[in-house]
């Protein structure tokens, strides 16, 4: 895969008229910021920081988690690094305490931090501290209500303020941004957007709610479709909502090293796309390979269809028009 594809290292993912896309690395463990540094990312889109918690089966301190982020943050300098929240529940680390019938559906993501605000404010007070290179971005998973945003946002500016009083270096513009990734918030695009400084459109968790599909069951992997119209016009509408707002969007799901679905998601209009970094080149190779203005009239054509086969039929039609 990465044969003939070293030359984009040092190149921007630019489309042929001239339409630059972020491209960026979600990293999963800490090992992989070698990987990351010379895979010609942009920065880093998703940085899963709950799976330190799988490695260390326990909450690190503050001291401890503030260690962790300051080395992330120094070592992508000047590359910049959006440090997710705890993404905890679901499928991923979980706690005994809680016994929930549905997980996917219960006390995830920004819920849990919001029901376990110690725990939160330490991982906060943390990131912040580690943000005076300027290059950390904070991103908070699974919100789902405008409520959510304001009681983070509370907490992060009080956070903020202890900090200042105890003389404590931070960034104090550090950029805060959400994933979209329940249906909710992709409704409430437009309203949430004016709130952050940034969206990531997560697609693994968006589909699986909007299609009621859990991601890993097999028995209903068929409804799991990246190109079904739902998720399609769903994407279109989380942009256009951004838009109104120039709120950036990114997407950090699978989806978005799918190479039939880089043409597609530029089309919509998506500024950025985080994947993992074994993949960068590559993208970056197809983006370069079109034009914006092609590529949107193809997904606005993909928004008036039906079915998924439409959609990766035309997007087919799309690479075979551009050969
Ligand atoms: C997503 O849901 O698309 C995402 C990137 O987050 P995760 O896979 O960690 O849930
Ligand atoms: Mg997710």
């Amino acid at each position: 895969l990465q044969k003939g594809l070293e030359e984009y290292k040092d190149k921007e993912a630019i489309t042929s008229d001239g339409k630059k896309i972020s491209v960026e690395a979600n990293v999963d463990v800490s090992g992989e910021i070698d990987i990351v540094i010379s895979s010609g990312a942009n920065g880093i889109g998703l940085y899963r920081s709950e799976q330190i918690l799988d490695e260390l089966g326990e909450f690190p301190n503050e001291e401890e988690q503030t260690t962790i982020y300051s080395k992330l943050a120094s070592r992508m300098y000047p590359l910049f690094c959006t440090i997710r929240a705890f993404d905890i529940g679901g499928d991923k680390f979980r706690f005994q305490d809680y016994k929930e019938p549905n997980p996917f559906l219960g006390l995830r993501g920004i819920r849990f931090l919001l029901e376990n605000e110690t725990l939160f404010r330490t991982q906060v007070r943390a990131i912040l501290r580690a943000s005076n290179h300027k290059n950390i971005r904070l991103m908070l998973p699974m919100v789902s209500t405008i409520d959510e945003i304001w009681r983070s946002k509370k907490i992060i500016d009080e956070c903020k303020k202890e900090l200042r009083k105890d003389k404590i270096e931070f960034d104090n513009k550090i950029k805060i941004g959400i994933m979209i990734e329940v249906p909710s918030a992709a409704v409430m695009a437009k309203d949430f957007a004016s709130e952050v400084d940034f969206f990531s459109i997560g697609t693994n968790d968006l589909i699986q709610y909007l299609m009621a599909v859990d991601r890993g069951n097999d028995l209903v992997a068929d409804l799991y479709q990246e190109f079904s119209p739902v998720v399609v016009r769903t994407i279109h509408h989380i942009v256009q909502g951004a838009k109104e707002f120039n709120t950036p969007v990114s997407l950090c799901g699978e989806m978005a090293a799918d190479t039939l679905a880089i043409p597609l998601l530029v089309g919509l209009g998506l500024d950025s796309l985080s994947m993992s970094p074994a993949t960068i080149l590559y993208a970056k190779r197809i983006i370069n390979s079109f034009s914006y203005k092609k590529a949107k009239a193809m997904a606005e054509e993909c928004l008036t269809f039906k079915t998924q086969h439409e959609i990766e039929e035309r997007i087919k039609k799309f690479f075979e028009e551009n050969k």
